[in-house]
């Protein structure tokens, strides 16, 4: 619980929340699935209230492959439909949000012609699930034309490629030398999720005045027609009425929902990790592609190459919510082996892992099917609560259509308040992605233009970073000078200054784990978490017992093996 110059600064931050009790709309669960709806809606200029338990984009979205892609190993469970919008909103998003989504050349290697011919139709076609049998070429191959129909959005995706063993190996000569061909499409990935998901939610707020966020803020209860909320700063409770309530709270919906008193069996979420590592051979080998490939047991993985590491995952493991997710050292051998699978020469070890991190998938409970081949598609279930509160339950749901599944809960939700769509969000562009300079010489441009009192390297930095919404740290920056932080000259004093005031930052960790990459880079060391809660002490008041139990909470994190100090 906050100390008390934290707790008036709680209450100054939850004034907006308390000055009106009543919303048409609340949304409880502020992952990127219940911030792109809040966004929606508030762009048709509901009254729409958003409570996030903990801090924005720190659940399941916080624990993604970082990958907007149409999903090439789902077809083969006939999600036919799923692909088609993934692949959609992928192209979308790489229009709308070209500060952070990326084009992610990914190639995958094949060592058999014609495995998983006859299981993999079979499953398409009847829905069973079998064991996975290994994928061959010309599977591959079928599911990269399907994939090649539904997404090259009118020619400006590339088309996929094969090539032969000779050329394989000519091209990534680390591969393993029983490789018999590879095939090579595009996807894409974001560096920085929880950067595009604040934009997605500052989108919202900008609004207008009828559309409210608060992180740390719970949905605890039911009571009278209300739903109780709990600020997890204090402790203190108080009551908000809602025309409509949205459950969007990921693997946690059936929690939410038996803790306002309409218990629910909708979920079956699986667990999923990764390591981030930094092994430059491994990063050299993946020549800048993500190397999406079958393991040993037939599981399909990943590993790509993201700010300037390398980043391996995953595993799929059905777990119970009421107990914590970490990454185990069992499924850090698991990618060990799967390195060694594609890359036999390469050597891994633990000293070259620099951040770990677990999540659960919003999954839908599906009794024993295979984790694998669980649905990753969304539905949205409506039920009530009390007399007359309609609840819409969201089950599932990924990153990548978060933008088309935004939009269609709010239309399920305008139908309930008997309104109407003023405005689509198909093609708006997303935060800092407006107006993005798209080429080199553009970026420079932009660069000397919007520096101000910096220079033009590193405003072109901040537009890397921030996108267009630079513009907001570099009038901090007039303000409150760039000067380098001691420990890590790629940030500055009135750079973090920035972000803690404008961003919602309220813990040391929002600011490692997600307002910056630092954390997940591997960047972060005791000098530097030091450095930045002091910072922070004099933006929020905090006592020297408030830096220290900061700063500690994060090594409590490190002592449970979340992530691992560089
Ligand atoms: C290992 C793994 C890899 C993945 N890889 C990809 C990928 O590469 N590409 C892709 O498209 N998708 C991927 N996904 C899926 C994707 O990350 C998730 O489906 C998506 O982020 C879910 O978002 P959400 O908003 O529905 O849920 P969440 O992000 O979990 O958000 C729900 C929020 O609700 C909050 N909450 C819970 N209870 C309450 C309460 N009572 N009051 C207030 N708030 C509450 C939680 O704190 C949480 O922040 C992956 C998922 C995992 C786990």
């Amino acid at each position: 619980m906050a100390s008390a110059p934290q707790e008036q600064l709680t209450s100054e931050r939850l004034a907006h929340v308390r000055r009106d009790a009543d919303a048409e709309v609340l949304i409880i669960g502020g992952g990127i699935n219940g911030l792109a709806t809040f966004r929606d809606l508030a762009l048709q200029g509901i009254h729409v209230l958003l409570v996030e338990r903990n801090d924005f984009c720190s659940g399941a979205s916080a624990a993604s492959s970082h990958m907007i892609h149409g999903g090439v190993r789902y077809l083969e469970n006939g999600e036919l439909r799923l692909v088609k919008e993934s692949l959609q909103e992928r192209n979308r998003l790489l229009a709308a949000a070209p500060h952070y989504v990326r084009p992610l050349k990914t190639t995958i290697p094949i060592f058999s012609v014609f495995s998983g011919l006859l299981a993999a139709p079979f499953r398409l076609l009847t829905h069973t699930q079998g064991k996975p049998k290994e994928r061959g070429a010309f599977l591959i191959k079928v599911g990269l034309m399907l994939y090649d129909t539904f997404g090259r959005d009118g020619g400006r995706m590339p088309r996929h490629s094969f090539l032969g063993r000779k050329k394989s190996l000519a091209q990534m000569p680390y591969l393993h030398p029983d490789v018999k061909y590879t095939a090579t499409y595009y996807d894409a990935a974001m560096d920085n999720p929880e950067r595009l998901a604040l934009d997605v939610l500052r989108d919202g707020l900008d609004a207008g005045a009828h559309a409210r966020a608060a992180n740390y803020l719970s949905a605890v209860g039911f009571e009278g027609e209300s739903v109780v909320l709990r600020d997890e700063m204090t402790g203190e409770r108080f009551s908000v009425t809602a025309r409509v309530v949205i459950n969007a709270s990921g693997p946690w919906t059936d929690v939410t929902n038996s803790g306002l008193g309409m218990p629910t069996q909708f979920m079956g979420g699986t667990k999923g990790s990764h390591i981030v590592l930094d092994n430059t051979e491994l990063f050299e080998a993946c020549d800048g592609r993500e190397i999406f490939f079958e393991n040993s047991d037939g599981r399909i993985v990943l590993m790509y190459p993201i700010l300037n590491r390398v980043l391996v995952g995953t595993t799929d493991i059905p777990v119970d919510m009421t107990e914590e997710v970490v990454c185990t050292d069992d499924e850090v051998d698991y990618f060990f082996d799967l390195v060694k699978h594609v890359f036999p020469g390469i050597h891994t070890d633990h000293s070259q892992i620099v951040y770990r991190y677990s999540g659960v998938r919003p999954l839908p409970s599906s009794g024993d099917t295979n984790p694998g081949f669980v649905s990753r598609d969304y539905r949205i279930v409506h039920g009530r609560l009390g007399e007359t509160t309609p609840v819409l339950s969201l089950v599932g749901g990924k990153w990548t259509t978060f933008r088309a599944l935004g939009e269609h809960l709010a239309d399920e939700t305008l139908d309930a308040l008997g309104k109407t769509r003023s405005q689509s969000t198909a093609s708006l562009p997303i935060g800092g992605g407006r107006d993005f300079p798209l080429s080199p010489s553009a970026k420079a441009q932009w660069a000397s233009e919007h520096a101000g009192p910096i220079s033009p390297e590193r405003a072109e930095q901040l537009l890397m970073r921030y996108g267009t919404s630079a513009t907001r740290v570099i009038a901090d920056l007039a303000v409150w000078g760039d000067e380098a932080l001691e420990h890590h000259p790629g940030y500055s004093v009135g750079e973090i200054r920035s972000l803690v005031a404008n961003e919602w930052v309220v813990t040391l960790s929002d600011i490692v784990h997600r307002r910056t990459s630092l954390a997940f880079s591997g960047q972060l060391s005791h000098s530097l978490l030091s450095e930045l809660a002091h910072i922070m002490a004099s933006e929020r008041r905090w006592s020297n017992e408030d830096i220290s139990r900061e700063i500690m909470s994060i090594t409590v994190e490190e002592g449970s093996s979340q992530w691992v100090l560089s």
